[in-house]
Parts: structure tokens; sequence; C-alpha cells
């Protein structure tokens, strides 16, 4: 590694602010495109990788079957190819859930380069080191003996996000890479020509570095409470931040100060069920297992003991991201999700774990009593008219959306409706945890900024959660990872093209 004294004297081909998921991506595509690459990152090095480290590691792209498949996870043995069922993820089921879960606001031109680049991407990134293996547990169950996936999520990122970047890490530095860390860009140098370089705080001392490209991968604003509650409006600064207290929006204002476009949905963000004694910003011990997705299997209640939302909506990987911030619409701004032996084999690890906000009971009269902030008398009715209005003559399946639906109650639960009869129960706390924001960076379909005008600003590039237009309203599980990957190398690219 450099010593810090060097970099205000450096003078980069591609400068890369960031040093997440997308980050690496770019840096590494700008050094196999010819460009000398210099990283700068605002946390210390002990907590490098921003919000991509604490990915479980879902990774979304389009396949056409195991032959798809093989070419990416082609150390798979036999007894898996015998026993899993990946089933296919085309290009048009990709194209239909980022379309129905944005209500068909995703930009037409981005979400196209993300769907259509993302079989060779999960390519690239397999050929980087970064392993990927079937995501069994999280995205399919056995049915008569076999693992059928349901979601489109085959393979997951073997280790998540801490295995995935020390593979990038690694490659970026056979690169000949150099990262400099505590060291946050403060501002664009830009004159009349374009970008040409950063004013960054590295230790308590401003220094300039120049750079023929700039490439900002530093995140959305999800961290700054401030910005929280501007854009997402009131009680969103009161969200617990599931990753990196590092992204507090400065990429975005750093660009918009020299002109660049606002792009996106400023008032959306992605956000989850997050145990509610989680600290306020994510545990790099702990990772996602904050998180509580398995909702789909009980029910939700608020302080009222009243559901509020049609838990069985669909997949939790297509209501999880948007049913977050619900649960700061509810009074106290927490929720209790229920579940009986039923279902308790089907819930993922992070429902085991031991930092978690946890009741047991006999009875739902006694659960009533231990559910922390709820109306017990609320929660025996809402039990009692759920448990009265689920079907019988359905059967249960958690592979598909089985249509196992409540009749007549002021919020159906159209799916996986089961009554909750089978004790001991289980309650889990929960409150929101905001992952990222939407709104952003417009880029053009070179991964260049634009300005308000419309005209690209010369040397200045985006890529990842800082970028926006891509997610509204909703998003699909393992889109992040996917699309700062398929951004990072277009940018990275560009960058480098830009410099001859
Ligand atoms: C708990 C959790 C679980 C998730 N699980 C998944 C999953 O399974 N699959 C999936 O696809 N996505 C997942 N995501 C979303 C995913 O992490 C993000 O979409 C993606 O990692 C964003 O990558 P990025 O490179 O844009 O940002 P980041 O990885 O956050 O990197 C941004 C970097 O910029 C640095 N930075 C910020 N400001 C400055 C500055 N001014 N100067 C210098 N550096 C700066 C930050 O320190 C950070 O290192 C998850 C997120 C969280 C928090």
């Amino acid at each position: 590694m450099p010593k810090n004294e060097e970099l205000g004297a450096m003078e980069a081909d591609v400068l890369v602010v960031g040093a997440g998921n997308a980050a690496l991506c770019a840096a590494i595509s700008a050094s196999e495109n010819g460009a000398r690459v210099v990283m700068i990152e605002a946390a210390p090095e002990d907590s490098r990788g921003g919000n991509s480290f604490f990915t479980g590691g879902a990774f979304r792209f389009a396949f056409n079957g195991i032959e798809d498949i093989l070419k990416i996870f082609p150390d798979i043995s036999d007894e898996e190819r015998e026993n899993i069922d990946f089933g296919t993820y085309t290009e048009d089921q990709y194209f239909d859930d980022m379309f129905n879960l944005t209500q068909y606001r995703t930009d037409s031109d981005m979400v196209e380069i993300l769907v259509k680049s993302s079989f060779e991407t999960a390519q690239w990134v397999h050929k980087q080191g970064v392993r990927l293996i079937p995501g069994l547990g999280r995205q399919a169950y056995k049915v008569d003996g076999k693992f059928k996936f349901w979601g489109g999520l085959a393979l997951h990122i073997s280790g998540g996000g801490p295995e995935m970047l020390k593979a990038l890490y690694a490659k970026a530095e056979s690169h000949g890479v150099r990262i400099f860390y505590e060291t946050q860009a403060q501002e664009l140098l830009h004159d009349d020509d374009g970008v040409r370089g950063v004013r960054v705080r590295q230790k308590g001392k401003t220094r300039d570095v120049g750079a023929k490209a700039v490439v900002l991968a530093c995140g959305s604003f999800e961290s700054n409470p401030e910005m929280r509650a501007r854009y997402l409006g009131p009680n969103w600064d009161l969200a617990k931040v599931r990753g990196t207290k590092f992204n507090t929006g400065k990429g975005i204002e750093m660009a918009t100060r020299i002109g660049a476009m606002p792009y996106g949905h400023y008032s959306g963000a992605h956000s989850v069920a997050w145990d509610v004694s989680a600290p306020p910003f994510g545990d790099l011990t702990i990772g996602d297992q904050f998180q509580k997705h398995n909702y789909p299997y009980g029910i939700i209640v608020n302080a009222n003991g009243e559901r509020y939302v049609n838990e069985g909506a669909d997949f939790h990987s297509h209501t999880y991201a948007k049913y977050g911030g619900e649960i700061l619409k509810q009074p106290g701004l927490f929720a209790w999700q229920i579940f009986d032996q039923k279902t308790l084999h089907l819930l993922r690890n992070e429902y085991r774990i031991r930092r978690i906000t946890k009741v047991t009971a006999d009875s739902h009269e006694e659960l009533a009593e231990k559910l922390e902030g709820v109306d017990p008398n609320g929660y025996l009715k809402t039990i009692r008219e759920f448990n009265a209005a689920c079907p019988t003559d359905i059967p249960f399946d958690p592979n598909i959306k089985d249509g196992r639906s409540t009749q007549g109650l002021a919020i159906d639960k159209t799916n996986w409706a089961n009554p909750l009869d089978a004790p001991p129960y289980e309650a889990f706390r929960v409150t929101t945890g905001v992952t990222f924001t939407f709104g952003g960076l417009k880029i053009d379909t070179n991964g260049q900024v634009e300005d308000t005008l419309g005209s690209v600003i010369p040397g200045l590039f985006a890529c990842g959660e800082i970028v926006g237009g891509l997610f509204y309203h909703n998003y699909a599980s393992g889109t992040g990872l996917m699309s700062g990957a398929v951004f990072g190398r277009l940018a990275g690219r560009s960058a480098a093209k830009h410099i001859v």
C-alpha cells in the first residue's frame, strides 16, 4: 500500500471515489482497458467495502437453464446436479420483474443495459475470482426430494459481500490499482473542459488529486438522517441503517453542485424489517442477519394489534424492500412478526441468531401480554378473525404462490394463509432498516454523468447506488450487486476510453 502523503502529488488516469462493489468493478474494468487507476475511500481499511460488505450475496442475472448455470458454477457436484432444479430466469422475466416492481418507471435504457448484460457480467465477476453457489434455503425449498428455485435467484455469492470483496480487492491490486483509505472526496475539481480531479480530505488535511476522469461510486444518502428526512419524509431520520455509515450523499452533493442532473425516485428507498434492537448502523460482525424476511409464512401486527399489509402478496424477494418502509407509518414505528410451529422450519438463519428481539408463548392470550407495545385486545381480535378467514381446501406450498388466501378480511393475506394454531408461537419485534436510497445522478448509456441541460459532463462517470433511475417504489432482491457490477464495468471502460 502506498503512503498517504503520496496522494496529493498523484495524477491518476482514472480516479474512482469509493471502494465498494461498483467502485471495484469500475477500477478493474478501467485497468483492463489500460488506465492507471487510483481509488479513494472514506472509511478506514478495516471497515472498507461500503454496503457491499454487508450483503448476503444474492445476485440476479438472466439465464436459460442449467447449461448457463454451469458456465458460472462449473464445480457443481453430480449430487447437486441431480438434486437441484434451477429452472430458468429469462431476460423477459427479468424485464417483467423490473417493470412490475417499479410500476413501469424504471429507465428503459438503463434496464436494457442491466438485464441484457447481466449474464455476461455474472461470468465476468466469476472470472475475477468470485465464487457463486446455489442459494438453497434462501430461494429454493425441497419438492419431491429435489430443490426447486422459485424467484430467479439461482446462484448467490459464496460467503456473501465479504468474500466477493476479498476477490475483487485482490484482482484490483493485481492490476496495480492503488487504494487510499480515510480519504473523503469533498469537491469535484472542474472547469469549462470538464472534471479534472477531486479535492479530498485525508486525515484532517485537504489535498487536490488530479485525474483525467473521475468515477463516482460512493453510494447514496441512506446514512445521512438530514437528507433522509428531507427527501424520504417524516420519521425516515429515525430509521436504522443496515449498512455502512459512510454513504452520506456526498457524491450526489458534489456532482449536483457542478450542474449534474438529479434523477430517479428521490422520495423512495430500499428498506426492510430489521431487528428493533439493532445498532444505528450496520455491524460488520452480523452483516445482514438483523433482517427478518420470512413474514409471508406468518402475520405482521402493529401497536394496535392490527395487520397492516398483505404478508402473502408475493414472494418476500418482491415485497421485502417496500414493506420495510411501511413500519415507519405505524404507531411507535415498530411491528411484530408472528409464526407458529407449522412454518418455523422454513425461516432463514437470521431468525436464529443470538442478538434477536423475540418472545415465545404457548397461547395467544399469553403472547398478547408479551408483545411489548401492543394492545392485547386488538391482537386477540386480529388473530381470531385471521384464523377464521384461512381456507382449508387449498394446500400450503411455499415454492409457489399457492393462492391459499384468506377471505373477507379488511386486508386479506392472498398466499400462504395458514391459521396460527400450532403453539408455541414465536414473535419477532422489528423496525425499519434502510438499505439504500433510490434517487441519484443521471447517466447516459456510457455511464457518463449528464448535466441539467442534458449534455454530458466531460470526464465524470458514475455507477452503483449513486445512480438514479433504475429503482422506483420497490426492488427485486439481488439487483443491487448486479447493477453495481454492470454499471461499474461500463463506467470503468468508458472512463478508460475517455482518457486516450
Ligand atoms: C445489509 C445489506 C444486505 C444487502 N444484501 C444484498 C444482496 O444480497 N444482494 C444485492 O444485490 N444487494 C444487497 N444489498 C444492496 C447492496 O449492498 C448495494 O446495492 C451495493 O452493494 C451498492 O454498491 P455500491 O458500490 O454502489 O456502494 P457501497 O458498497 O456502499 O460503496 C460505496 C463506498 O463509497 C464510500 N464513500 C462514500 N462517500 C465517500 C466519499 N465522499 N469519499 C470517498 N468514499 C466515499 C463508502 O465508504 C463506501 O465504501 C444489501 C445491502 C445491505 C446494507
